[in-house]
């Protein structure tokens, strides 16, 4: 446990330059915690925390998860791993090492300091999903060696981890699954699909569908999801999860480049690309578990939450 004199809690947030870390870093400094961001700039950049560097709560350090490290803090946000396709996909060996390696690491750290710990898991567990919407229970359709393999069995082997930390260790673990999320900060060439269509939309350059857009895929707003991640840490220690944390309202792609053309204005037109290996066809997040156990459920609907990240890459 660490001690100061005004007896904040001190936190660890991992992947904390990214893009939904530098917002949960806001949202922690805000109610008054003190904050450690680990980030190894793979995918996160300093100018989404540039704006805390004078602030006396918050300490940023460099540093690969795949490490171990030695802190002392009172809870753990575990969500260092690139998450777009595009960069996971860069170094896939480097993805699994992050996700098991580093849930190692940080479970460890847990484990020493017997702190609470979070894990930033995914919708990917459940792959090509058979089961529509998805519920916890489901134990997924994912393929071992494909392409996005490094991404959904990483995730999938440190949810173990932090099942198996639980059971052997008693230690108190915390791990959402988190659906699509989109919002201000996504980096613009980050290679998902809402930046890639509204960046394309502003400038006037072909929206890339990949197949033929039917693929659906449902869309949260980042303000509501760090809403749920609090909500979760603050559960008693009986819960655990995993617990889905994302929108339910489903959209097709071919829908979302329709409303981001609407909303932008936009001239360009529509360019039809290869779907890529093993791009599941359907996800939408059953969230009765997260109703029920956090009361919690998004409040941002696409439209609204479109508007406000077209403003944001209009801005930069
Ligand atoms: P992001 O790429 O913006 O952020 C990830 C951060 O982790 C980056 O700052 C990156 O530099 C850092 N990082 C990567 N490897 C690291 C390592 N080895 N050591 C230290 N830092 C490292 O992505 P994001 O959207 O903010 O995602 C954050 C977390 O949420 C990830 O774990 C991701 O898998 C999970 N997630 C996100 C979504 C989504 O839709 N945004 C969906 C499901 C799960
Ligand atoms: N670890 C860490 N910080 C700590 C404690 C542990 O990074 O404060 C790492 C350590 O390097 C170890 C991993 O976490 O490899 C798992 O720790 P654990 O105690 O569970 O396993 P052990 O050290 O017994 O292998
Ligand atoms: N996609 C697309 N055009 C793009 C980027 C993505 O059609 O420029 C599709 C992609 O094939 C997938 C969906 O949009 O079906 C969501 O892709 P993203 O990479 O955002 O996340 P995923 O849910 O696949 O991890």
């Amino acid at each position: 446990m660490a001690r100061n004199y005004q007896s904040r809690k001190r936190i660890l947030v991992t992947g904390g330059a990214g893009f939904l870390g530098s917002h949960l870093i806001d949202r922690l400094l805000d109610r008054g915690d003190e904050v450690l961001c680990v980030d190894n700039f793979f995918t996160g950049s300093k100018r989404n925390i540039e704006h805390l560097h004078d602030n006396p709560r918050f300490e940023l350090m460099r540093h690969d998860v795949c490490f171990p490290l030695y802190v002392e803090v009172d809870e753990i946000y575990n969500l260092a791993c690139p998450a777009s396709p595009v960069h996971y996909q860069y170094d896939p060996v480097q993805t699994t090492k992050t996700s098991v390696i580093g849930a190692i690491n940080m479970l460890g750290l847990a484990k020493r300091l017997k702190c609470k710990i979070f894990q930033a898991s995914t919708s990917e567990v459940y792959g090509d999903p058979h089961v529509h919407p998805q519920k916890e229970d489901y134990w997924g359709n994912v393929n071992p060696i494909g392409i996005r393999s490094c991404y959904d069995e990483g995730k999938r082997c440190a949810e173990t981890l932090f099942f198996d930390y639980h059971r052997q260790m008693a230690l108190d673990v915390k791990v959402a699954r988190i659906f699509n999320t989109y919002g201000p900060r996504m980096h613009p060439a980050d290679g998902r699909v809402v930046s890639n269509f509204i960046m394309q939309a502003l400038r006037n350059e072909p929206i890339t569908l990949y197949g033929d857009g039917l693929q659906t895929r449902s869309f949260c707003y980042r303000d509501d999801l760090i809403e749920g991640f609090l909500k979760l840490m603050d559960t008693p220690p009986a819960f655990t999860g995993p617990v889905n944390i994302g929108n339910p309202n489903e959209f097709t792609i071919r829908e979302l480049a329709d409303l981001v053309i609407e909303m932008t204005g936009s001239r360009s037109a529509l360019e039809f690309r290869p779907l890529p290996q093993d791009d599941p066809m359907q996800r939408q997040p059953d969230i009765s578990v997260a109703r029920a156990e956090l009361a919690w459920e998004p409040r941002v609907q696409l439209r609204e939450g479109l508007k406000r990240t077209i403003q944001y890459f209009k801005d930069i």
